[in-house]
């Protein structure tokens, strides 16, 4: 018998957040307009980041997971991360 698989949207769309509105992510755009790799663009399991028209690095996050994979990935250290205040971020439904 083989286990069905649920697409990573669906497992996505099962978890809930609750917002702060004091964001645990902040970029340091001045860094962000050196670099040429923009792995944060690529690497966020959530696709949360982008590139604005004006240079600028864009990041929702509202929707993070809470992996801290961005953070790690970043050569340019232009990426403050800390931990959601107690009673916020993400709650994580399924696995
Ligand atoms: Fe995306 Fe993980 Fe960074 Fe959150 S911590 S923005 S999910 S890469």
């Amino acid at each position: 018998m083989t286990e069905k698989k649920m697409p990573i949207d669906a497992k996505l769309g099962l978890d809930v957040f609750k917002v702060d509105k004091q964001a645990h992510i902040v970029i340091d755009q001045k860094k962000c307009k050196k670099c040429r790799d923009d792995f944060c663009l690529y690497i966020c399991p959530a696709n949360l980041y982008s590139r604005a028209p004006n240079g600028d690095i864009l990041v929702n996050f509202e929707g993070c997971l809470e992996c801290g994979t961005c953070r790690i990935v970043c050569e340019h250290c232009g990426i403050d991360w800390k931990n959601p205040r107690g009673g916020f971020g993400v709650q994580l439904r399924f696995g």
